[in-house]
């Protein structure tokens, strides 16, 4: 039996799900508007909407799924977390009209009208802090209720703030942060686990890789020590004859990107030659 594994068919979270799943070897294209599913090995893979995705997966009606935290926060329903993807960061904030006089949560008094599409999490905030205020679900575009006298304040979802900001609102307090997750149905969990395990390992691979490079260069023999003092690596660098050659190694290693800079200067001081640095595809320890 196929797993059935539901991604976002469009918006903020579809692009970056379709291309992992492409770099982890998963050809599943771009998902367009009219597919709704397609077969890759034992996935059964469907495009829904991000907010329907929960649902799905608590009812059993698809195994494993890719969504927002916040989605799953505010739907309430009990699924299994497999993994957090570390895209899709935002968070759930209130905001208020600049020069309004909510400059913090303690101006909120009883009775301020809230407009949210994030009705659940918003109440339970409040009642938290054991103010009672009036929520207003809209279902978008909660930056214009305040300038339209729908609402006093808002609580949306927040990544840069710059939509705030070009609405002349701003951030009060943070409800909760959220980013991308796999979701599964617990049963399905229980059940298939190894499967949902390989494909968030398969998933994990690739984003590890995406921030490594792999290093080769031919290394004077006498250097060998300095070079590996300098790059203590995932397992500590790989070294090779070369044939015919008693005073030069290969050396290939794993490194983090931001390090290609300085490991190729300091390489090339210990009389490296031949450095070649390549992208990663996946990770697997
Ligand atoms: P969609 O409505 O399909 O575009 O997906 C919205 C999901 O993208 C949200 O539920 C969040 O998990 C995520 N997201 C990340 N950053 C933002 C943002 N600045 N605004 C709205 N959603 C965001």
């Amino acid at each position: 039996m196929t797993l059935k594994f539901a991604i976002p068919n469009k918006g903020r979270l579809s692009e970056r799900t379709v291309q992992i799943l492409n770099h982890a070897g998963l050809e599943i294209e771009g998902a367009d508007e009219r597919k709704l599913y397609t077969n890759v090995r034992n996935l059964s893979v469907m495009f829904l909407r991000a907010s329907d995705i929960v649902r799905f997966v608590h009812k059993g009606a698809v195994d494993v799924g890719v969504t927002g935290k916040d989605i799953v926060l505010e739907s309430g329903l009990d699924v299994k977390t497999v993994y957090e993807l570390d895209f899709g960061h935002c968070r759930l904030s209130i905001a208020a009209p600049e020069g309004s006089g909510f400059d913090s949560v303690d101006d909120i008094k009883d009775g301020t009208v809230v407009a949210t599409s994030f009705p659940n999490l918003t109440q339970k905030y409040f009642e938290r802090l054991g103010k009672q205020v009036e929520i207003t679900k809209i279902s978008g575009a909660a930056e214009v209720t305040p300038h339209l006298g729908v609402a006093d304040i808002i609580s949306d979802l927040v990544s840069s703030g710059s939509t705030l900001k070009m609405n002349h609102l701003k951030e009060i307090a943070v409800i909760t942060n959220s980013q991308a997750v796999v979701i599964a149905n617990h049963e399905s969990y229980k059940h298939r686990r190894e499967e949902i395990d390989e494909l968030v390992s398969a998933m994990r691979s690739v984003m590890d890789a995406e921030n490594k490079k792999y290093l080769m260069a031919d290394v004077p023999t006498v250097a060998l020590d300095e070079v590996r003092k300098y790059f203590p690596g995932i397992a500590g660098p790989t070294v090779m004859n070369i044939a015919g050659r008693e005073d030069v190694v290969a050396v290939h290693v794993v490194i983090d990107k931001d390090q290609v800079y300085d490991a190729i200067i300091r390489l090339k001081r210990l009389g490296a030659s031949g450095i070649l640095i390549t992208p990663i595809d996946r990770m697997v320890p």
